[in-house]
């Protein structure tokens, strides 16, 4: 990927990250990418932080050009040095339902499911288990303000 595809890329699709490895294995695009700002404490708002551990956490994204897309999300322990506490930053572009797919998807997967009304459908379309389509869409229908 050049330079000018990739920065737009980050900006369009991943603020606040940056690619550092994409690989297609089959019929599957997988993309590393990782926090490019600078880390902030989120309990006292400090920049006196450390990066105490890096993790990888692997998110499902919406398809790229046809290919299923697994990101690695590059996922920091921060250690605060000015409250003394311990966290894990959270990953902004993550469905904030406690399911392992972007926000991204989450959207695509609530109209899926109200043009098809199938879940298996939309699970084997998007490529995402039978479980995370049931459990997204029935959080859409829970809104508070959700007409039927
Ligand atoms: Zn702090």
């Amino acid at each position: 990927m050049t330079p000018i595809v990739a920065e737009n890329i980050e900006k369009i699709f991943f603020p606040g990250y940056k690619i550092t490895n994409f690989q297609f294995i089959e019929k599957t695009c997988f993309l590393s990418i990782v926090p490019s700002y600078e880390p902030v404490c989120a309990k006292c708002a400090s920049n006196q932080v450390i990066v105490h551990q890096r993790r990888t956490v692997k998110l499902t994204d919406c398809k790229i050009f046809g290919y299923n897309t697994i990101l690695e999300v590059e996922v920091r322990v921060l250690r605060c040095k000015s409250c003394g506490k311990t966290h894990v930053e959270r990953i902004a572009i993550q469905s904030k339902h406690g399911v392992m797919i972007t926000a991204r998807l989450e959207e695509e997967v609530i109209q899926e499911m109200e043009d098809t009304g199938s879940i298996k459908a939309t699970s084997k379309r998007l490529n995402i288990g039978w479980d995370t389509c049931k459990k997204v869409h029935k959080r859409y229908l829970q809104r508070p303000y959700h007409l039927t």
